[in-house]
Order: structure tokens, then C-alpha cells, then sequence
């Protein structure tokens, strides 16, 4: 959904009654919401963060599983199976990313040559029934850079990639499309209840009055399940590390597994949907679920297990390292469902290490549940279930991208270098619904500082055009929301005894004049400012 040029969604107005509150905009949280979108009914979105897909679904491999590792017979492996098979023509609908390359598991060992056969009668329990033992030859033919010494491997021919990024902001876009409310910073305190039923939700912004509430807190949701009334949910939060390989490093074509532990799926060697090469990641379970700091023990850990797999691996490839958390808790499998003594609060949690997967099954079985529990599923002649990514210059022939130019002049400013994004993309970033307010949500809508310079380039760029769309002064810029604005003040001021703070003003558009161009007149005259003053 795109808005025109000139227009600027900010935090919404709090919607005081709806029908069903969703609690969390993760890919679970915004999968949900397409789904209820399509039938008549008032949906309300809220996440207490500052843009969509900031917790778990932020930071994952990424791959759309086949669901032939998963216990067989759980709520789990139904859902990933179902929803495997679901992601072609979500790919399509949503206009996400989506390619099935494969995945080998290789065996190094004659120990791990013997769990092929146990892997393949799992994958087939599952439902999985397009697996294949090869030998060694045929491994190194199709992966040349796999350790040599790989006695064979499980050929999963459906596991998939897909951008956990681009899926959940194409989840939320194509929701508000078809009516949903999204309702960011906007954080659930308590779920008000009276005589055994849901009567709505209080948040930092005020109260929402409701009948149903869909619990999709990932990493929170034992919080939120506690206040319904389940005081044993417990959820530890589960870290797995990555390392990201500079594009220019083209070691594996499918996605490369080690034969899983009871505990984990291990680490893994894949290209990403976008041309890099992903390597991790553990799985410690820690303290802290805010805690996502990559650590020399972790990243050693990962280019061990990866280097198992793929010899050639090596750090200096490397252009970022960054670190997941998953939502584990103490139930044995997925919660989606209704609880006991409390009608109206439905669970959808304790998703662990599928959920990019399993979302749309999710999504699914989340509106059968609410039929079920008597809510009336209206469909909706207006729902439209297409929506249209931002166009995506480093895509297009050279043709195309000369006629895009024409068009559009912003097309022909390339802001970020290594990844080839333009000012145009950018631009459309800040003009969607939901629109990129951060330069987290520009990054993961375009692109833009994902390269091998990591934002070198790109980030003042980003910058000036965020501040003149906006209408706000840079210094009020955020890498992810409050709390972690990119700038103390102009550049070089910090020289200075007394920063000029005043220089910066206060937000008004920058077209109007002065904060934008105030900044960057004293950001460019500040050489000599600064050394007049120290002097
Ligand atoms: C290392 C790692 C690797 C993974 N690899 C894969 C993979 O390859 N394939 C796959 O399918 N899955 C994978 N996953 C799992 C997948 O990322 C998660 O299952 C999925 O992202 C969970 O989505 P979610 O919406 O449930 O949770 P989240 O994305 O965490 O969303 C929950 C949201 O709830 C919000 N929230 C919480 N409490 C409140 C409150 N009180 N009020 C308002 N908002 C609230 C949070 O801000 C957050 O945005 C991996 C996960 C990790 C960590």
C-alpha cells in the first residue's frame, strides 16, 4: 500500500473497541493478521516496538523448512509440512522473495552416514516424501567447496529461502491493505478480564476493548499467557549467532546441514536469498531476552561447525556477525489454540525455531480456532490478497532501469553502493504503510547498508533523505526507535567547549528551510567552526 509523496503515516491514533487484538508483530503476529483480514471483522494489530518484525523475526537463517526433521505427530510438524507447500503462492501474493535451492545434510562421519536412513523414515513420516541418500561423488559434484572427507548426504529437495524481513513487512502491508489497524510503541500491560472472559487489553497508550486476544508475543508471550491465567509457560530465550559472507564468496549453491543433535538443528552454511553466504548458528540459551550480543566464544563456535562443513570458510569473508533469539519455552511443542477458563484469549506462541516457516499454517489455523470458539468469519468481497514490493533497481536490466529514470529522476541517485540502492526505493520505504521510520526498517526494506561497507556509505545518505521525507531534524533519527538515536548532536560540535545544540532546532520540514539545511550548513562549515573555537 503505497501513500502519496507528500504524506506521512505516524504513530496511529489508539482504536479504543475492536473485535480481536493481536498481540505481537512478528512474522507470526503480522501472518495473523492477513489472514483475519480476509473476513469482516475488526482487527487490531499492536507491537511494542517501532516497526513490525523487530524480535525473533528479525534475525533467523531464514530458510523455509520441509518440516522432514520435525518430531512426527506434533502440532509442529503438521504445520510446517502444510505450510511449505503454501509458500509458492504466498511468494507470488505477497510479491516476497522465495527460492527452493535445496538443502543437503551431509554426513562426515560413518556415525552420521548411519542417521541418514533414520532422517529420511522421520522426513517420510512427516509426510516428506521426496528425500534422497546420495553418495559422496554425487555431493562433491553438485558441492564442490564440501568437505572432501563427506561420506554422503539427505537430499531435501523443497527446503527453501525466503526474506524473513520482506515477508513480515508484506504480511502487515497487504493486512492494512484489507482494513487491519497496526498500532506501534504500543505495548500490552494487562489483558482485562471479567467473569471468565476476555473484555479487552490495557496498553501504554490507553485501553482497547475487545472480546478476542491472539497472544503472538514470541519471546514476551509467557508474560502475556501468565496474565490469562497459564502460570507454568515459561519461555527461555534461546541465542543462536551468525556470520554473514560478503557476496563476493560464492562457496554453495543449496543449503548446506549438519546431522542435527537432540538439541539443535546445528550450524548450517547457506546462501542467503540475496547472494551472501550465511554461516550459524548456536543455540544457548540465556538470561536475557533483550540480550543479542555476538560473543568471540559464539562466532568460534560457528566457523568451527561451519568449516566442518564447507573447509574454505574463512573470517575474512566475513562483512557482519549478528545474533538471533528464539522464543523456547517449556511446552513440548507449539501453543496455538484457546485456553482453558478463559474464553476469549487464544495462544500463538512457543514457535521456536520454524516460524518464518510456519507462519501462514499459523495464520490458518488461528482463524479455524476463532471459528470454532464462535466468532462469525464473514468473508470479504474487497479482500485483496496481492500486494507489490518496492521495486527493486539492482534487479532490473539496464533498459528498465534507464526507463525507471526517465520517469523518476531518484532512480539514477544510487545511495548505497554495494547493494546498488536508490534514493527512489528509499523514498517508497518512508511512503508505505507501514512506513520505515528507523534505519533498521529502511535497511530492511531496501536493502540499503546490508553490503559489505555495512552502512559506510550509505548511512548519511539514508539520513538526509530521512530527515527531508520526514519533516524532522537528523539528530531526532533512530537506528531502531527511542533510545538509540544515531546522532549527540552536528558533527565535530563535540569539538567545541559549548556544542551548538540550538543549531539544530526543532523538527519542521526541511523544505520549509532552516532545521535540515541549518544542520547541514553547520555540518559542512564545521572544519573551521570547530577549529576557531578550540583555538
Ligand atoms: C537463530 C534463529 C534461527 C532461526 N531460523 C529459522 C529458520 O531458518 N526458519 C524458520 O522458519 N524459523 C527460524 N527461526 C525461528 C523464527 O525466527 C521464529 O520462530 C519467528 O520469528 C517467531 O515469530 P513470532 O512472531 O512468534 O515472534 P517475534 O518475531 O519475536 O515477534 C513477537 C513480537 O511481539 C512483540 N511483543 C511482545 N510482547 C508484547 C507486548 N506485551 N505488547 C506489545 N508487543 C509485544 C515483540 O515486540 C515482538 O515484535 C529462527 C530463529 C532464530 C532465533
Amino acid at each position: 500500500m503505497s501513500l502519496g509523496r507528500n504524506e506521512v503515516v505516524d504513530l496511529q491514533p489508539l482504536v479504543k473497541e475492536a473485535d480481536v487484538v493481536i498481540v505481537g508483530a512478528g512474522v507470526v503476529g503480522c501472518a495473523i493478521a492477513r489472514e483475519l483480514s480476509r473476513y469482516d471483522l475488526e482487527v487490531v494489530l499492536v507491537d511494542r516496538e517501532s516497526d513490525v518484525g523487530s524480535g525473533a523475526s528479525k534475525a533467523n537463517s531464514a530458510i523455509v523448512h520441509t518440516g522432514f526433521d520435525a518430531h512426527p505427530g506434533t502440532l509442529e510438524s503438521q504445520l510446517v509440512v502444510k505450510a511449505n507447500w503454501l509458500f509458492d503462492d504466498l511468494a507470488r501474493e505477497l510479491d516476497v522473495p522465495f527460492k527452493r535451492v535445496g538443502a543437503l545434510l551431509v554426513a562426515v562421519t560413518e556415525e552420521e552416514k548411519e542417521k541418514l536412513d533414520q532422517l529420511k523414515a522421520t522426513g517420510e513420516a512427516n509426510g516428506v516424501h521426496d528425500l534422497k541418500i546420495i553418495g559422496r561423488d554425487e555431493l562433491l559434484a553438485w558441492e564442490p567447496a564440501v568437505n572432501p572427507s563427506a561420506l554422503g548426504a539427505l537430499w531435501i529437495p523443497r527446503e527453501s529461502l525466503t526474506c524473513p524481513f520482506t515477508l513480515t513487512i508484506a504480511y502487515a502491508e497487504n493486512a492494512i491493505a484489507n482494513g487491519v489497524k497496526l498500532l506501534l510503541e504500543t505495548e500490552v500491560e494487562e489483558i482485562m478480564v471479567a467473569r471468565g472472559e476476555v473484555r479487552g487489553v490495557r496498553t501504554n497508550r490507553g485501553t482497547i476493548n475487545c472480546r478476542w486476544v491472539i497472544n503472538a508475543g514470541g519471546l514476551y508471550s509467557d508474560r502475556l499467557a501468565q496474565q490469562a491465567g497459564l502460570a507454568d509457560f515459561r519461555v527461555t530465550p534461546r541465542k543462536g549467532e551468525f556470520w554473514v559472507l560478503d557476496k563476493a564468496v560464492r562457496l554453495v549453491e543449496h543449503i548446506i546441514l549438519p546431522v542435527p543433535t537432540p538439541i539443535s538443528k546445528g550450524i548450517l552454511v547457506t546462501p542467503t536469498i540475496d547472494g551472501n553466504t550465511l554461516m550459524g548458528p548456536t543455540a544457548d540459551n540465556i538470561e536475557d531476552k533483550e540480550e543479542r550480543a555476538v560473543t568471540a566464544a559464539g562466532l568460534a563456535k560457528v566457523l568451527e561447525g561451519a568449516r566442518k562443513l564447507v573447509p574454505g570458510i574463512h573470517p575474512s569473508q566475513a562483512i557482519a556477525q549478528f545474533a538471533g533469539v528464539r522464543a523456547a519455552g517449556n511446552a513440548p511443542d507449539y501453543l496455538v489454540g484457546p485456553v482453558a477458563n478463559l474464553k476469549g484469549f487464544i495462544n500463538a506462541c512457543n514457535i521456536r525455531s520454524t516460524g518464518v516457516t510456519s507462519s501462514p499454517a499459523v495464520a490458518q489455523l488461528v482463524a479455524e480456532v476463532l471459528a470454532e470458539q464462535g466468532v462469525s468469519l464473514q468473508p470479504k468481497p474487497s479482500f485483496n490478497p496481492y500486494r507489490q514490493g518496492i521495486q527493486r533497481f539492482a534487479e532490473l536490466s539496464w533498459s528498465e532501469r534507464a526507463a525507471l529514470i526517465n520517469k523518476d529522476p531518484a532512480y539514477g541517485r544510487v545511495v548505497c553502493r554495494c547493494e546498488t540502492v536508490t534514493e527512489a526505493e528509499v523514498v517508497a520505504a518512508l511512503h508505505r504503510n507501514p512506513p520505515a521510520r528507523t534505519l533498521d526498517g529502511i535497511k530492511r526494506r531496501t536493502r540499503a547498508g546490508m553490503g559489505r561497507c555495512q552502512g559506510g556509505f550509505c548511512t548519511p545518505r539514508v539520513v538526509q533523505i530521512m530527515a527531508r521525507e520526514m519533516g524532522v531534524a537528523p539528530t531526532s533519527l533512530t537506528k531502531k526507535g527511542s533510545g538509540s538515536e544515531l546522532f549527540v548532536g552536528a558533527s565535530k560540535c563535540l569539538l567545541t567547549e559549548q556544542p551548538k545544540k540550538e543549531t539544530i532546532g526543532k523538527a519542521t520540514p526541511a523544505s520549509a528551510g532552516s532545521p535540515l539545511s541549518d544542520y547541514h550548513s553547520a555540518h559542512y562549515r564545521q572544519g573551521t567552526l570547530a577549529s576557531k573555537e578550540v583555538g
